[in-house]
């Protein structure tokens, strides 16, 4: 498996360059997300997703970064490893790439809306402003994807951390199950 990303910087003729992961994730950092994630650090801190991310022009308007996750496999308690989830502080999409493994993503609004989206190799998820967003892992391997965000975005992670993210996959006895908390609202 990768350990890094490598980038083709092509155009300044400097060659491939290879960047380490920008953020390990671990359990201990967010196990007040899980239901049972304080319970489940008494066993161990797993390493819960590695990202990468790459800004080649930063703060020049309308350019591009964009990264990569691999999250996972695992579960804490009945729930999938997932990453920490954020909504961007003002306007600004995102689109993910997925090209190995198989996930949910899980969208909210501020008000309440959830949706969710399945994740397989080849999907190509597309998240408009003003969603949260949060990736989980339903698979047996390793999911990676790619994420391209325009550059100067501004995360919020604060709000989820807060409020929760208003819904929860488990892993039921047929699958993923999604579990909707009170007051917020699934789109079909
Ligand atoms: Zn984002």
């Amino acid at each position: 498996m990768l350990d890094a990303i490598v980038i083709d910087d092509f155009l300044n003729g400097i060659g491939n360059y290879v960047t380490e992961p920008v953020s390990v994730r671990k359990l201990s950092a967010m196990a007040q997300m899980y239901l049972e994630g304080q319970a489940a650090l008494t066993h161990g801190d797993p390493v819960l997703y590695r990202s990468w991310s790459v800004e080649p022009a930063p703060g020049v308007d309308k350019e591009l970064a964009f990264g990569l996750t691999f999250l996972n496999p695992g579960l804490i308690g009945k729930e999938y490893f997932m990453t920490a989830g954020h909504f961007h502080r003002g306007n600004g999409a995102e689109v993910h790439v997925i090209y190995e493994g198989r996930g949910l993503l899980l969208m909210r609004t501020r008000d309440g809306e959830v949706a969710t989206k399945r994740l397989e190799p080849g999907t190509i998820a597309y998240l408009p402003s003003g969603w949260a967003h949060r990736t989980v892992n339903v698979g047996g391997e390793v999911l990676k994807f790619l994420c391209v965000w325009p550059t100067g975005l501004a995360h919020d992670y604060e709000t989820i951390r807060r409020e929760g993210f208003g819904c929860r996959v488990i892993a039921g006895l047929n699958g993923p199950e999604l579990i909707t908390a009170g007051g917020y609202r699934l789109r079909e």
